[in-house]
């Protein structure tokens, strides 16, 4: 990743790719106390558009609220900032990353007087978990990992140091030859993936599981509204495993993954085991969305040149 041509939006400046780096002493690598984001551009008939951008900035922002980390810019000039990178770097459609992290000035946990860094970095990255996953589905196994208590990692926080219980949820997935990890909160219920939303269909209704442990994603508030607009029945609350067993689909969401099916959960087939009408037709939308096919939430796309 690191040795590349580009430009990364760094502390102010479009610093040359591969010059922006850190010191070893950087504090958030010692401790993981830092937030980030996961934003897409789409190229679209009018060029390439920051999907949601003005939320992925403002969810960034409540990350370093609730991390009581100091944003030394404006969501102003960090949706500036961002645009200018997909510009900098001419990308059409791309991934991207902001990164607030606390810099190298001191050791010790208060972090007191420490700098707080910002970087955006853009590059162009395919479906996340492949283009058959989006058409076939995945198969998902229950982690022997949970998801963070409320009172342990704080959810509501995209804070980089929660995503080591992703890694590990990810790898038991991935050695144990599924595609994805489902964890469930403290309690038993399901919670997400490991960088996604959850959602099942049953006899025509949508579920979603309530977010007391899970982060409030922004493709999940998306699909909800496609769900309202559609007339699909909507139901919030908290899901058992077996609920998804006996499912008739079930999807992830979430900007890396977009909508994902998902075929098969410890072992059963959801539904028929292949990706179901509700899911095809919001995944669809989505798609038509993203890349401005359709117009209907032009707010939605924020354009970069
Ligand atoms: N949950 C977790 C743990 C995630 O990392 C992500 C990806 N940001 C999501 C859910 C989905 O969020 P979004 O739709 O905003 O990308």
């Amino acid at each position: 990743m690191a040795d590349r041509d580009g430009y990364i939006w760094f502390d102010g400046q479009l610093v040359p790719w591969r010059e922006a780096t850190v010191h070893g002493l950087t504090h958030s690598l010692h401790y993981g106390m830092g937030a980030f984001e996961g934003e897409r551009a789409y190229a679209t008939p009018r060029g390439a558009a920051i999907f949601r951008l003005t939320e992925h900035t403002r969810r960034l922002f409540n990350s370093a609220k609730i991390l009581q980390m100091d944003m030394p810019y404006t969501e102003a000039e960090i949706n500036a900032a961002t645009k200018k990178v997909i510009r900098a770097n001419q990308l059409q459609s791309a991934y991207i990353r902001p990164l607030l992290f606390y810099g190298a000035e001191g050791m010790g946990l208060s972090a007191k007087g420490l700098k707080v860094h910002v970087l955006i970095a853009a590059w162009t990255w395919g479906s996340y978990l492949g283009q058959e996953a989006l058409e076939r589905g995945i198969r998902v196994k229950v982690s022997s990992y949970s998801r963070h208590h409320v009172n342990i990692h704080l959810c509501k926080a995209k804070a980089t140091g929660n995503y080591m219980n992703s890694m590990l949820a990810q790898r038991e997935a991935a050695h144990g030859g599924y595609d994805e990890a489902l964890l469930l909160d403290r309690e038993g219920y399901v919670a997400e993936g490991s960088g996604e939303n959850v959602f099942m269909v049953r006899n025509g209704t949508l579920y979603t599981p309530t977010l007391t442990s899970a982060l409030e994603g922004i493709t999940r508030d998306t699909i909800l509204g496609f769900a309202r607009d559609a007339g699909i029945p909507l139901v919030e609350k908290q899901l058992t495993r077996d609920e998804f067993y006996i499912a008739d689909e079930a999807f992830f969401t979430g900007t890396a993954a977009e909508v994902t099916p998902i075929r098969e959960l410890d072992n059963r087939s959801i539904g028929n085991g292949r990706r179901g009408p509700i899911t095809e037709a919001l995944q669809s939308r989505y798609f038509d969305t993203v890349t401005g096919r359709r117009d209907d939430h032009p707010e939605w796309l924020h354009y970069t040149d």
